[in-house]
């Protein structure tokens, strides 16, 4: 089997999981947008992913993604990974979406360095929902605060909240954080109903069931798309 149509079984693969899962929960076929994870992965497969169909993509790293955007500008590009301050402009700059803001200050320099021409960037708070004092990410106590305070800045649209949960191998206790991620956006779609919060992003290669099961609408995908990388990732 070549290495493209390897990569093509896994994606297609992965769908199945995705659309079985949405079945099993009951949800509106189609509901859950997959956003294929392709830090450390070729550009090459990237365009296999393209010509498959495949539009949404995420990177971790800005030094390694600007070359693969330069390469793919009609694909959606969403950063997802640690975000330090005086990395904000380009990403602003080369991403439709930002699922890892941790902090204010953050929100605040990709509102005010967005090119107004590119329309607003699409933004996700990211929620420390385990509490590990390891991991970036507002507390769940902060979130509303956080909120508040983003959804007055220019050039952003916050649409809703991004998770990476402690590793769990029990489908339960995925379950359970995940529906404390569901529970907050609840929260905070009472109290800002004027925002357009209709985005968790939550669920990756060992978990994307739980988490379509309890209202992910965006799962991150890497692994099991395109195989096992051979350097870890910093956001994990
Ligand atoms: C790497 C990464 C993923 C993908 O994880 P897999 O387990 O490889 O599917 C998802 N989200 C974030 C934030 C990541 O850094």
């Amino acid at each position: 089997m070549s290495e493209d149509s390897a990569l093509l079984e896994r994606y297609q693969a992965v769908q199945t999981r995705i659309a079985r899962a949405v079945e099993q929960a009951g949800r509106k076929e189609g509901s859950v947008a997959l956003l294929a994870v392709s830090k450390t992965k070729p550009v090459e497969m990237i365009s296999a992913l393209a010509k498959a169909g495949q539009k949404a993509f995420g990177e971790n790293y800005l030094q390694e993604a600007l070359p693969k955007i330069a390469r793919h500008p009609e694909l959606e590009w969403h950063f997802i990974g640690p975000i330090q301050s005086n990395k904000t402009k380009p990403i602003a700059e080369h991403f439709a979406w930002v699922h890892s803001v941790d902090r204010l200050k953050i929100a605040e320099r990709l509102s005010h360095q967005r090119p107004p021409e590119l329309g607003n960037l699409q933004i996700l708070l990211e929620i420390n929902i385990s509490q590990e004092a390891s991991k970036a990410g507002f507390s769940p106590e902060e979130a509303m605060k956080a909120a508040q305070q983003i959804a007055q800045l220019p050039n952003l649209t916050l649409r809703g909240l991004m998770a990476i949960p402690e590793i769990s191998a029990d489908p339960q206790q995925q379950r359970a954080v995940f529906a404390k991620m569901k529970t907050l956006l609840q929260q905070l779609q009472a109290a800002l109903p004027e925002l357009p919060l209709d985005t968790l992003s939550m669920g990756m290669s060992g978990d994307l069931e739980a988490a379509i099961l309890e209202g992910a609408t965006i799962v991150r995908i890497g692994t099991d798309i395109f195989g096992a990388r051979s350097y870890p990732a910093t956001a994990l």
